[in-house]
């Protein structure tokens, strides 16, 4: 489905972006990875190659530094030649009551959150306009939809990137570049197990009867495999979703129940 095409995907050393990446991978496109911890990521890309036969380029990046997000477009045009997909993916914001935060978590989680996907997008445009043509995949998050109540930084800061999808969808529509969100539920990854962990210390429960109930909550009854979120990716990257932009696409197993 992704033969001959390069896509980026960004914190993607484990949990969501890995998954996300295994499957790009596995439809034949090629691959820059990008994510903090260099050591994990050298597995991810080594693992990644050897179960698809596809190319990984790892880039050591923090994504609340600018001059590393410049790094990871380089790397991808400098290898590549040119970028087709952009999948933006971000490490989790700190959990806490608004009380709980200080302004410093708050301009932290902007970078994280907010900044990394302008620099990216920025970054990424002069070479998809050039070929006249792109995907932007931002991962976001149910909290655009269902805000919860320990997730504050999510809460409010995710909320620009439905803006950001809704205004390039149409500035961008003329250079046949589609952009779109992927507002995912909750996914079997380390993240999901320090959320519960969270929760499981302020209700004063056990983790288990945590996790139980928070896939109890779901009305598919089970939280999503990274890898379900990259088959939505891997289509939204295809030629089949040529008409799918401005769109923020639920995948949560029935949890978000508002229209
Ligand atoms: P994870 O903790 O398993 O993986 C996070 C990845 O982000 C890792 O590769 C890590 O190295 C990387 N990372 C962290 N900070 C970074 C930074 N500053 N720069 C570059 N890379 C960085 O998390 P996950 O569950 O895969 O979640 C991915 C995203 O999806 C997060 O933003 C999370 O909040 C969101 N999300 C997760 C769930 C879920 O249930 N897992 C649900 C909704 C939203």
């Amino acid at each position: 489905m992704l033969k001959g095409k390069t896509a980026i995907v960004t914190a993607a050393s484990r949990g969501i972006g890995k998954g996300v990446a295994r499957v790009l991978a596995r439809e034949g496109a090629n691959l820059v990875i990008a994510s903090r911890d260099l050591e994990r990521l050298s597995k991810t890309a080594s693992e990644i190659k050897s179960e698809t036969g596809a190319e990984v380029v790892p880039v050591q990046a923090d994504l609340t530094k600018r001059a590393d997000v410049s790094k990871i477009v380089e790397t991808a045009i400098r290898t590549f030649g040119g970028i087709d997909v952009l999948v933006y993916n971000t490490g989790p914001p700190k959990p806490g009551t608004f009380l709980e935060l200080t302004e410093e978590d708050w301009d932290y989680a902007v970078k994280l959150l907010l900044m990394s996907a302008v620099w990216l997008t920025k970054d990424v445009l002069p070479h998809m306009m050039k070929k006249r043509g792109g995907r932007i995949i931002y991962i976001t998050s149910l909290t655009l939809k269902r805000p919860l109540p320990n997730l504050t930084l999510s809460n409010v800061i995710r909320l620009s990137i439905a803006g950001l999808v809704k205004t390039l969808a149409y500035q961008l529509a003329p250079y046949n570049i589609l952009v779109n969100a992927v507002l995912q539920g909750y996914v079997e990854t380390e993240r999901v197990l320090e959320v519960a962990r969270d929760r499981a210390a302020r209700e004063g429960r056990p983790l288990e009867d945590v996790l139980k109930a928070m896939a109890g909550e779901i009305p598919l009854g089970r939280m999503a495999k990274p890898e379900e979120i990259g088959e939505l990716v891997a289509f939204l990257a295809s030629d089949k979703a040529g008409y799918i932009t401005g769109s923020l696409i639920n995948i949560d197993g029935g949890y978000v129940q508002c229209i």
